[in-house]
């Protein structure tokens, strides 16, 4: 099953098995690894495959074939050093992607030191967006990167009733409105789009300005 669409992803959690599954839902082909049995038995059915295993055990992996995969995610949080062994012994094994949770900083900077390629901070990143929501009138906020999010909001009365290409958005406020969702569809935006108050709108540039803008009445 190691193909270019397929994942293993090791420690299924609340957040593991959420992206195992979501993963599934978008047609990938997912291999589970947990030590729980339980944990295992839940997911039966649910994954492409899943099996118990200890994670830390470098001949447990190689018989799982998962050296073969081009992805994989560790997701296990409680137990840092087993976190830290399961990442260490994919990037032996040369998988070219591996996604590894860190629970604080310093947990970070050693997975990034080890040469993982992409360190994730789940709880810290869901504050950061919750922290964004609960200041403003925004319904979903998305850092993109370093500096540059995404946001969902209600449209501000200067734009409403303006095409696109007229209202002078990205030049008074620096952002882009990227799509709109009219009585429950998205659309794409285009210079002749008219937003209408009842809208929702997609909006795209600086972290500061996208929350500034999503201010405005
Ligand atoms: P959550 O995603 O629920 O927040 P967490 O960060 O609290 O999870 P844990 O519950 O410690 O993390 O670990 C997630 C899963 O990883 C658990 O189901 C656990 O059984 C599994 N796990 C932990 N260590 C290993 C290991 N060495 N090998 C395989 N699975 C493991």
């Amino acid at each position: 099953m190691a193909e270019a669409e397929s994942v293993v992803v090791i420690g299924l959690g609340r957040f593991g098995s959420a992206l195992a599954l979501e993963l599934m839902e978008s047609g990938t082909e997912v291999l589970g690894i947990d030590g729980d049995e339980d944990i295992v038995q839940a997911h039966n059915g649910l994954l492409t495959h899943v099996v118990r295993a200890d994670s830390t055990k470098e001949e447990t992996l190689r018989q799982l074939s998962v050296s073969e995969f081009s992805s994989a995610v560790v997701a296990i949080g409680g137990d840092i050093q087993a976190n830290i062994l399961t990442a260490s012994l994919l990037l032996k094994l040369g998988i070219p992607n591996i996604w590894a949770k860190a629970v604080s900083d310093p947990h970070g900077e050693i997975l990034q030191q080890l040469g993982v390629s992409h360190v994730i901070y789940p709880e810290k990143d869901m504050g950061k967006r919750v922290a964004h929501l609960v200041r403003g009138v925004m319904q979903d906020y998305i850092e993109i990167g370093e500096n540059f999010a995404v946001v969902k909001t209600t449209p501000p009365r200067e734009i409403i009733g303006v095409p696109l290409g007229k209202a002078r958005i990205r030049s008074n406020h620096g952002v882009t409105v990227t799509a709109f969702n009219r009585d429950g569809v998205w659309s794409y935006t285009t210079l002749e789009t008219v937003i209408a108050a009842t809208d929702i709108i997609l909006i795209a540039g600086e972290s500061k300005r996208v929350e500034a803008f999503s201010r405005l009445i």
